[in-house]
């Protein structure tokens, strides 16, 4: 290995799990994160790899799911980031959802005691021109001097949208005369008992007067970035509701998979979720409830939804900026800005989208840059897995052409090539749509399990 150190900048969900690969593998890592010195718009402690809004990792089915095949995929390669969510999980039906003060100490405490890592609290404007082997995981709230430098020396422009937080509400202050705990369909999932959420009804009356709230509440409005997209997968409450008024009754507000016990004959016209915020059970977040409605405005309007009416809130929603590169142009193969290969990128800054997404992309970097520290090849992961897929999908392979335009996702079956074979014909001809969509999830997983375990496998022959 060369005497240098492998450089991190940002110690987020991406620069830890990174970090935690290199110095597993042998190399010394210098992990820079600038927080407390220097705040984010959405960080709240000085906690490595803090979750800035939802405390869940999504579903943690590895069959049926996508992002549960990155979890199982991630965990088979020793993820830190898998390996502290999995300590630090909280009841949530088939979702893995994690107590967020338990689960950023536990990252914390392993690259702090690290005998391989060095944590260092400062900004990094720029990477010096003397560090050759440099990871830049700042996230989508990297400081404005270091996306301002980037900006200057790729002539690129980075792309900038707003991003909404949900309100977490004290579980005391919910009327569970109204409101009643049950997961969907009483799914109790790896770490849930079938009743890991609180859902408040809402009649026919109830939901048009909701909608109306709404649709008139007083909003932040940020004038420069009016023109700019939402993140999806993050898409406020109001928002969803002007896109259509029963829009938020066939998203998170859907009354499917749920009996209310107090009044078992009649069905919601929708339902508000609230699922568990902390280990202690204290704090519930409205789950899809990100909002950007003024805060005067989110007390009175959420306390329209019934159980609600005398809520005490945490926490109420926000809204904040997200940066993230054209990475298929910018990047390579490997990660690495085709204009100074010495920087590799991670997490979300590449253009993936969530915690998962944005650790799984810093797994990869940290072994790259640790293959190059050690002057070895590096194979990438196979396309047939999600590791695979989700790189393929950043550094341009999923593209016609790099002329297109880059949007950010997160990793779904999509991302991955069809089966060369479909499954079982005599299973998919008995079964409907649904069975048969199944099915196809179960093989590709299936395959991309065998695949990465084959990669892995290499790998260490290769070491
Ligand atoms: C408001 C908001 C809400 C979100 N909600 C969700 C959600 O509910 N679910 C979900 O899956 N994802 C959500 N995301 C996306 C989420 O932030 C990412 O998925 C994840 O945190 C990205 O991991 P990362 O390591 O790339 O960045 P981060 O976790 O943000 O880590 C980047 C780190 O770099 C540090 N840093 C920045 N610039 C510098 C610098 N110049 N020098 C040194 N350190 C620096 C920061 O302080 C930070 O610690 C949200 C994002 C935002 C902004």
């Amino acid at each position: 290995m060369s005497g240098q150190p492998i450089h991190i900048v940002g110690g987020g969900l991406a620069g830890c799990e990174a970090a935690w690969q290199a110095a597993e593998s042998g190399a010394s890592v210098v992990l820079h994160e600038m927080r407390p010195l220097v705040a984010t718009a959405a960080h709240q402690t000085e906690l490595l790899a803090e979750l800035v809004c939802s405390n869940s990792f999504r579903a943690d089915d590895w069959a049926h799911n996508a992002v549960g095949l990155l979890h199982e995929e991630m965990r088979r390669l020793g993820s830190l980031i898998m390996a502290c969510a999995d300590r630090a999980q909280t009841p949530a039906g088939g979702a893995l959802a994690v107590d967020r003060d338990a689960f950023a100490t536990a990252v914390t405490g392993a690259i702090t005691n690290h005998p391989r890592i060095t944590l260092a609290r400062e900004e990094v404007a720029y990477p010096p021109a003397d560090w050759a082997n440099v990871i830049i995981a700042t996230g989508p709230l990297t400081s404005p001097a270091l996306a301002e430098a980037i900006l200057a020396r790729t002539g690129e422009d980075a792309l900038a949208f707003f991003d909404a937080i949900a309100p977490i509400v004290n579980v005391d202050s919910i009327d569970m005369g109204v409101a009643w705990k049950q997961s969907r369909y009483d799914k109790a999932g790896p770490g849930g008992d079938g009743a890991d959420y609180i859902n408040c009804p809402l009649d026919r009356a109830g939901y048009d007067a909701f909608i109306d709230a709404l649709l008139a509440g007083p909003k932040t409005e940020f004038k420069a970035w009016e023109e700019a997209p939402y993140f999806e997968a993050c898409l406020p409450i109001e928002v969803m509701a002007e896109r259509g008024r029963e829009t938020p009754r066939h998203g998170p507000m859907k009354p499917v998979g749920l009996t209310n016990p107090h009044n078992p004959t009649v069905k919601p016209y929708a339902v508000v979720q609230l699922r568990q915020d902390n280990a202690l059970g204290t704090l519930w977040n409205m789950v899809g409830f990100q909002t950007k409605l003024k805060h005067g405005a989110q007390t009175e309007i959420f306390r329209m939804i019934p159980g609600l009416e005398h809520a005490v809130f945490a926490r109420l929603g926000g809204i904040h900026r997200n940066t993230f590169l054209n990475s298929p142009r910018l990047l390579d193969g490997a990660l690495r800005l085709k204009i100074d290969p010495r920087l590799r990128f991670a997490g979300q800054v590449t253009g993936v989208e969530g915690y998962v997404e944005s650790a799984a992309i810093g797994l990869l970097a940290g072994r790259m840059a640790t293959a190059e520290a050690f002057g070895c090849p590096f194979t990438p992961p196979p396309f047939t897995t999600a590791l695979g897929a989700l790189l393929n999908h950043v550094t341009g392979g999923g593209l016609a052409g790099v002329g297109q335009s880059f949007q950010p996702m997160n990793i779904n079956y999509g991302l991955l090539p069809p089966l060369e074979e479909p499954p079982s014909a005599g299973g998919a001809k008995r079964g409907g749509r649904g069975e048969r969509g199944r099915m196809r999830k179960y093989a590709l997983s299936l395959r991309a399990l065998r695949d990465i375990d084959a990669w892995r496998g290499a790998e260490v022959l290769a070491a």
